[in-house]
């Protein structure tokens, strides 16, 4: 029997929203009581900096892992991610009410990105607390999640102990690291200190193909490549508050912001957004994205006292020229879900 705890992370909402705050505190109050489970809150992951307890916090985590937070799990996968907060990508099951039996559809192709780096041998699962306002779905979720990291090492270490070879190292890192060192202990004073809010774009490296399109295009000094040539969210913070333009000209619609209106560009499941089958390059702008794309940078050039440089600098061949069709249903429902306040 495993003797590893699983880590839950509660990730606050932004503000003093308190339907929010009582979703909070019902989940953790109910995991409190849950065996096996070690539960801490932080703030708002993206506002997270890197001096911030609940950053150094989530970085000393060394098993796995499950966070629950606003946003879209693949935008907190990958956030994390970046912050050198690594792991396997762990699927949860909370269906959001609106999916409920909805016909799969326009399920995506296998992952073809350039995928992470160094990502050590455990799993991070991401939840939606905007996805139910029931907090047992949670709690149960979190209790079929712990039991399929057991089962998960016990298997593991089996096939281990049997010598099937790709599963030695794996196996020789679960006996030598069993028990996993503690996190580092922060005061929950010093957890939930208030962060201040940051903007800033995740790359998706499941989706990024190192393209380098989003580095042409950027004026601010926000990406650059890592040792590894690698495309990087170098400077975070050089990033223009409500902004998203970077996202519009990717090819993969790898970049993610959180924070932003439109589901697609949030982070919702590629191919799969309120349960409709739909064109995701659409979403970004479809055949204008590049336009509009480029009409969002000129408002931060000129904000910032530089010249404007309108399509001339940065922008992929792809679509330049690309002949602008009259608008089909199909862009009507986009320019509505463009609108959607989520
Ligand atoms: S949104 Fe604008 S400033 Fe931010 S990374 Fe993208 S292009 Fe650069
Ligand atoms: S534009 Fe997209 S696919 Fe290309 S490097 Fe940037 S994030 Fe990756």
């Amino acid at each position: 029997m495993s003797r590893q705890r699983l880590t839950v992370v509660l990730s606050q909402a932004q503000g003093k929203n308190p339907t929010r705050r009582a979703l909070e505190e019902s989940i953790t109050a109910a995991l409190l009581m849950e065996p096996g489970l070690d539960v801490s809150i932080v703030p708002y992951l993206y506002d997270l900096g890197p001096e911030h307890s609940g950053r150094l916090f989530l970085e000393s985590i060394q098993g796995d892992m499950v966070v629950l937070a606003w946003m879209y799990p693949r935008a907190a996968f990958w956030l994390l991610d970046r912050d050198g907060i690594k792991g396997h990508y762990g699927a949860n099951q909370i269906t959001p009410p609106a999916e409920v039996d909805e016909e799969e559809e326009g399920e995506p192709g296998p992952p073809k990105g350039i995928g992470s780096v160094d990502v050590p041998p455990r799993w991070i699962y991401c939840l939606d607390l905007r996805d139910h306002p029931n907090y047992e779905i949670y709690v149960q979720e979190v209790r079929r999640i712990a039991a399929e990291c057991r089962q998960r090492r016990e298997a593991q270490r089996e096939a281990a102990a049997q010598g099937q070879p790709a599963l030695v190292q794996l196996g020789r890192y679960l006996r030598d690291e069993e028990p996993a060192k503690p996190p580092v202990q922060f005061t929950a004073e010093q957890l939930l200190q208030p962060p201040a809010r940051r903007w800033y774009p995740v790359i998706d490296y499941s989706r990024c193909t190192n393209c380098m399109e989003c580095l042409d295009f950027c004026l601010f000094g926000v990406y650059s490549v890592d040792q590894l040539d690698r495309i990087f969210v170098e400077n975070q913070d050089n990033c223009k508050r409500g902004c998203p333009a970077c996202s519009r000209v990717c090819p993969e619609q790898a970049i993610m912001f959180p924070d932003y209106k439109t589901p697609a560009i949030a982070g919702a499941p590629v191919g799969n957004i309120g349960g409709l089958k739909i064109d995701l390059s659409k979403l970004f702008g479809g055949d204008d994205a590049l336009a509009i794309a480029a009409q969002e940078r000129d408002r931060e050039l000129v904000a910032d006292g530089r010249q404007a440089v309108g399509m001339t600098v940065g922008i992929p061949k792809r679509q330049a020229h690309k002949p602008k069709g009259p608008k089909d249903d199909l862009d009507k429902l986009m320019d509505a879900l463009d609108n959607l306040e989520i």
